[in-house]
């Protein structure tokens, strides 16, 4: 009996989880992202799909860099005609 149980208590006790919000599958061996250190199942390991803090950043900041390229090539458009 004491054999058959503590499989079964180790799963209470360690029971990882994907740390995507609402998430309650298991993690991948593979799920875990390197940008904000946690682990996720297979369908949040992506950085797009788990709403990664770091790449959210990343995003905004190409958005920022993006925004000022084309304000120049708009100024070059302009001082040019
Ligand atoms: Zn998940
Ligand atoms: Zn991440």
């Amino acid at each position: 009996m004491i054999i058959m149980l503590q499989p079964m208590i180790q799963n209470i006790i360690a029971k990882p989880k994907c740390n995507a919000f609402n998430c309650l599958q298991k993690p991948s061996p593979i799920g875990h992202c390197n940008r904000c250190s946690l682990d996720f199942c297979n369908t949040h390991r992506y950085i797009e799909t788990h709403n990664c803090t770091n790449y959210n950043k990343d995003l905004e900041f190409k958005a920022h860099q993006a925004k000022i390229m084309s304000n120049k090539c708009v100024r070059e458009k302009i001082t040019k005609l």
